[in-house]
């Protein structure tokens, strides 16, 4: 949202003499509380300013917005991922629904020769379980989600950037990688919900 003049200087008076009220912001710009209504209407609403009856005005802020936008912006995926868990090919099924429980996660990335070569979920797990299957004969590159196909972030792209991918393709994590080559993709970490979820805790909380 673009503030006008008038409300940037509203802000800086709020700002360095709150709790002011109405009356006495009017008064510093040499307005009438009337003309100032508006302005102090869109700063409440867009809750840049707290009102409060018979106390008068406070800065709350645009800075925790801007600041989480800036951070999400300018620091790399990297810094806030977690560990990847990996599962060779050629591995059965059976030992990926294994490692899956062991390691706690819902998605395992598969390697082949230490690259990147699928993805595997919860749910392309499960799918496969359904009937009575051997899931020991079934290797997991038969159930997987290809390299052509996997969404992934480089190390160095933003944090930004990964959410907006988990978001637009409707996955749960996505590998991050250093790219050695075009399909040489080494897979350094993976960016997960919990980590989106863990970030606002922790911008919340004010760490
Ligand atoms: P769940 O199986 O728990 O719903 P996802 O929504 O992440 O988990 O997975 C849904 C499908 O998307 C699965 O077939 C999985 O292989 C695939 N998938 C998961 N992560 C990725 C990714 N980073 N890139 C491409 N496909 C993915």
């Amino acid at each position: 949202m673009e503030l006008n003049v008038r409300q940037k200087k509203i802000i800086e008076i709020v700002k360095e003499n709150q709790p002011i009220t109405g009356e006495d912001i009017a008064k510093k710009l040499g307005l009438t509380r009337a003309t100032l209504r508006p302005d102090l209407s869109v700063l409440t609403m867009s809750k840049i300013l707290d009102a409060r009856p018979r106390v008068g005005y406070f800065y709350v802020g645009t800075k925790t917005n801007e600041g989480l936008l800036k951070f999400l912006k300018e620091s790399p995926v990297k810094d806030v991922g977690s560990l990847p868990i990996v599962i060779a090919e050629g591995k059965s099924v059976y030992e990926a629904i294994v490692t899956l429980f062991l390691e706690d996660v819902g998605t395992i990335y598969v390697v082949k020769d230490s690259y990147l070569s699928g993805v595997i979920s919860r749910k392309d797990l499960l799918k496969t379980s359904i009937g009575n299957k051997d899931l020991n004969t079934i290797p997991v590159e038969m159930v997987m989600t290809r390299l052509s196909h996997i969404v992934y972030v480089n190390e160095d792209d933003s944090i930004y950037e990964a959410i907006s991918k988990i978001l637009t393709y409707e996955i749960d994590s996505l590998p991050i990688v250093t790219a050695h080559d075009v399909n040489k993709l080494e897979v350094v970490g993976r960016f997960t919900k919990t980590n989106i979820s863990r970030l606002l805790m922790e911008f919340a909380n004010g760490n």
